[in-house]
C-alpha cells in the first residue's frame, strides 16, 4: 500500500435508487504523480466510478456507501458547496466527447477564464493571458486570436485540448480522464496522450484514466485496475498484469486483440455479455462466461485475494487449492478454433476502379455561383480480387467513406471508372444500377443507426429482397432469412424481435445479415467494429472471416484500426487527403512502410508489444 495516496477509495458503492448496485464495493489509491488506469468494457462501471468520485452522478443513482479521500478530504461527505471547489480545483475531470462538453455559445477563452477567476481567483487581462499560455501550452497554435474563437471552430482533437486547458486552468492534483482519446484519430490520440504524459511530468498530477483500449494502458498507465460488471477483478502494475495477466477475463481481453500472429485462427471472442446489473447476487459474476468456473465459482462469491504488495484478483483459482490450477493460470484456447480454409482466391480482378473522382462544388455569393471544389477522392485505383480482403486505412476526412459510397454510386462520381465483375457501373441508369447493387453491399459503422427501428428483424431482412424481386415466394424467403440468421450467429426467434432488443454486437449482425440477404459478393464493411468492446469485435471479426471462407466473399474494409487490419486484409491502401498514397499486401505496408503518412500513422498506434504476455 502506498504510504501517501493522493486519492482513496475504499468499499466505494454507487447504486440505482431502486437498490442494483451500479459500482460495487471497488477500493484502489492513486499517488501524486501516478497513473492509474480502469480498465474494462461498456457498461460495467468505470464511468460511473469517475462520475461518484466528481458528485456529478445522473438523476436516479447514488452514492450509496464507502469512502472516497483526495489530500484526506472526505470527498462523499463534504456540503455542495465546498465540493464545488474541490471539483475543476483539486480534481478535475475530462470526457470522451469534447463537443458535448463545451458550451458552443462561449468563447474558449471565457470558458476557460471561468475557471481561472473561480479556483484561482485571477480576472481581466491576467485571465486573457493566463488562457492564452494555457492554450499554447495544451499545444494550439496562434492562442492569441483562437483564444475569442467558438468551440465549432475547432476540430475534434483541438476541442480536446481545449478541454485539457480548462481543466489544467484550475491547476487539479488529480485529472480523471474518461475515454479521452476515444473518438479521436490515431494521430491526434497519440499527441493528446503525449500532452498528458508531458503535463504530469511537470506538475506531478495524478491521473485516473478510464479506457477500454489496451493499447492506451501499456503506453501511459503505472497501475491497471480491471473491471467487470462493477467489481474490480484485477489489480496490478501494468507490467505485473501485461506480463501475466490473472484473472480470467482479464486473459481473455488480451487474447481477443486481433493481429497478425492470429491471422489464421478464429479470435478468442468471450461468450454472451455482461450480466444485467444486479442479476448475479451469489458466485462470480463471470461465472457465466467464464470456461474455467466450477460448482463452487456458481455457489460462492469469490473474496479478493492478495498476490503481492500491491496486486490482487477477485478469482476462486487463487484463494481455493484447486486441482490442477496455478497462479500462473495458462490461456485457455478452447474457443481458439482453425477457420476454415478461406476459399483459394481466383486472383481475377471482381472490382476495379480507376482513377476514381469525387469532387463537391463549394458555391459562393447570392447566385451559388461554383467557387471551387473539395476533392473528397482525388484519382483513386485500386483492385479486389474474389474472396480477398482490402483495407481502405486512414484518417477522418480522407475520403474513405465517401470512396466507399462512390462504388454503389450512393454519391455519384465526378469522373474515373468502376468496374463490376467486367462491367462497367458509372454511368448506368437507376434501374440497372438497382438490379447491379444486389452484389455489392454496405455495412456500416453504427449498428444502432443503420437499423430502421420501426421494423422486426424478419422486416429488415426481407426488405431488400422485395426490393430487388429475390428469394422467390413468401415461405421461401422465410427459409432463407432462417438460414441467414443461423449462419450469423442469431436465435432463429430474433425474427420477431425489434433492434432495440439487441446489443450492439448482435445489432451488427443483424445488418451483416441484412447486407446477405440478397447473396453479395462484394461486402463494403465502413468500421463495423469501431463502435463495439473488444471482445465483441472479436466475434463480428470471427464471423466475417468465416463468411468469407464460406461462401467467397470479397470485403472492403474501411477502418483506422490497424491490429483489424493485421488481422483480416489480405491488401492494403492508405488513403490521404482523397489519395491513395500507399498500396501493397498487408505484410508489405505494416512491416516496411514506405510513405511518411504510413509510417507516421503505424507508429501513432499505441502499441502492447515489449511487454512479453504469459500466455501469448
Ligand atoms: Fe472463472 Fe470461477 Fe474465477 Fe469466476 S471465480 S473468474 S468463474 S474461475
Amino acid at each position: 500500500m502506498n504510504m501517501n495516496p493522493l486519492l482513496s477509495v475504499n468499499s466505494l458503492t454507487t447504486a440505482l435508487r431502486n437498490g442494483a448496485n451500479i459500482v460495487d464495493g471497488i477500493s484502489f489509491e492513486i499517488a501524486a504523480g501516478e497513473t492509474f488506469a480502469l480498465l474494462g468494457e461498456s457498461g460495467c462501471g468505470k464511468s460511473m466510478t469517475a462520475l461518484s468520485l466528481m458528485r456529478l452522478l445522473p438523476d436516479g443513482v447514488v452514492n450509496k456507501s464507502g469512502a472516497a479521500q483526495i489530500e484526506k478530504v472526505s470527498l462523499l461527505e463534504l456540503p455542495e458547496r465546498e465540493m464545488r471547489a474541490v471539483r475543476g480545483g483539486t480534481m478535475a475531470m475530462i470526457f470522451q466527447e469534447p463537443g458535448l462538453s463545451l458550451n458552443p455559445v462561449m468563447t474558449v477563452g471565457q470558458q476557460i477564464a471561468e475557471v481561472l477567476a473561480l479556483h484561482q481567483g485571477i480576472g481581466g487581462a491576467d485571465a486573457l493571458l493566463s488562457c492564452i499560455e494555457l492554450l499554447e501550452q495544451v499545444g494550439i497554435p496562434d492562442a492569441a486570436r483562437r483564444v475569442s474563437e467558438y468551440p465549432f471552430q475547432f476540430s475534434g482533437g483541438m476541442k480536446q485540448r481545449v478541454m485539457i486547458a480548462m481543466a489544467l486552468a484550475g491547476k487539479p492534483k488529480l485529472l480523471i480522464a474518461d475515454e479521452p482519446t476515444t473518438a479521436l484519430d490515431v494521430t491526434i490520440q497519440a499527441q493528446v496522450l503525449k500532452l498528458l504524459r508531458d503535463t504530469q511530468r511537470q506538475n506531478g498530477m495524478a491521473m485516473l484514466l478510464i479506457t477500454h483500449d489496451l493499447g492506451v494502458v501499456a503506453e501511459n498507465a503505472h497501475r491497471v485496475a480491471v473491471m467487470y460488471a462493477g467489481e474490480i477483478v484485477e489489480q496490478a502494475s501494468r507490467s505485473e498484469l501485461f506480463a501475466n495477466p490473472l484473472h480470467p477475463y482479464t486473459q481473455k481481453l488480451f487474447a481477443a486483440l486481433p493481429d497478425a500472429a492470429a491471422r489464421n485462427r478464429a479470435l478468442m471472442a468471450i461468450p454472451g455479455s455482461v450480466p444485467p446489473l444486479g442479476s448475479i447476487t451469489q458466485g462470480c459474476r463471470f461465472a457465466p462466461r467464464c470456461d474455467k468456473a466450477w460448482a463452487l465459482c456458481h455457489a460462492q462469491t469469490p473474496a479478493w485475494t492478495k498476490i503481492g504488495e500491491r496486486q490482487g484478483v477477485r478469482c476462486h483459482l487463487y484463494s481455493e487449492p484447486v486441482a490442477g490450477s496455478s497462479l500462473l493460470v495458462a490461456k485457455d484456447n478452447s474457443e481458439q478454433t482453425e477457420l476454415g480454409n478461406v476459399q483459394p482466391a481466383t486472383r481475377k480482378p471482381l472490382l476495379q476502379v480507376s482513377d476514381l473522382q469525387v469532387h463537391f462544388p463549394i458555391r459562393k455569393g447570392i447566385l451559388q455561383r461554383v467557387a471551387g471544389y473539395v476533392k473528397a477522392v482525388d484519382g483513386v485505383s485500386l483492385e479486389i480480387s474474389q474472396g480477398r480482403t482490402l483495407a481502405l486505412v486512414g484518417e477522418s476526412g480522407c475520403g474513405k467513406t465517401t470512396l466507399g459510397k462512390a462504388l454503389l454510386q450512393l454519391i455519384r462520381p465526378t469522373d474515373g471508372s468502376v468496374r463490376f465483375a467486367g462491367s462497367e457501373l458509372i454511368g448506368l441508369a437507376a434501374d440497372e444500377l438497382r438490379s447491379r447493387r444486389a452484389a455489392m453491399q454496405m455495412v456500416f459503422q453504427d449498428p444502432y443507426a443503420s437499423l430502421n427501428p420501426k421494423l422486426r428483424v424478419a422486416e429488415i431482412l426481407e426488405e431488400g429482397m422485395s426490393a430487388l424481386n429475390m428469394g422467390g415466394s413468401s415461405s421461401a424467403r422465410q427459409a432463407h432469412i432462417d438460414g441467414l440468421l443461423d449462419k450469423c450467429g442469431l436465435a432463429r426467434s430474433a425474427k420477431w424481435r425489434y433492434p432495440h432488443e439487441f446489443s450492439g454486437g448482435q445489432r451488427q449482425r443483424i445488418a451483416i445479415a441484412r447486407a446477405l440477404a440478397v447473396s453479395p459478393r462484394l461486402l463494403i464493411c465502413d468500421e463495423p467494429t469501431s463502435a463495439l468492446d473488444v471482445s465483441v469485435q472479436a466475434q463480428i471479426l470471427n464471423l466475417l472471416k468465416s463468411l468469407q471462407a464460406e461462401l467467397g466473399l470479397s470485403y472492403l474494409f474501411i477502418t483506422h484500426n490497424l491490429a483489424v487490419v493485421e488481422y483480416l486484409a489480405h491488401e492494403v491502401c492508405v488513403m490521404y487527403q482523397g489519395k491513395v498514397v500507399e498500396r501493397g499486401t498487408a505484410e508489405q505496408v505494416l512491416r516496411a512502410p514506405q510513405h511518411d503518412y504510413t509510417k507516421s500513422l503505424l507508429a501513432a498506434v499505441p502499441r502492447i508489444v515489449g511487454m512479453p504476455l504469459a500466455s501469448g
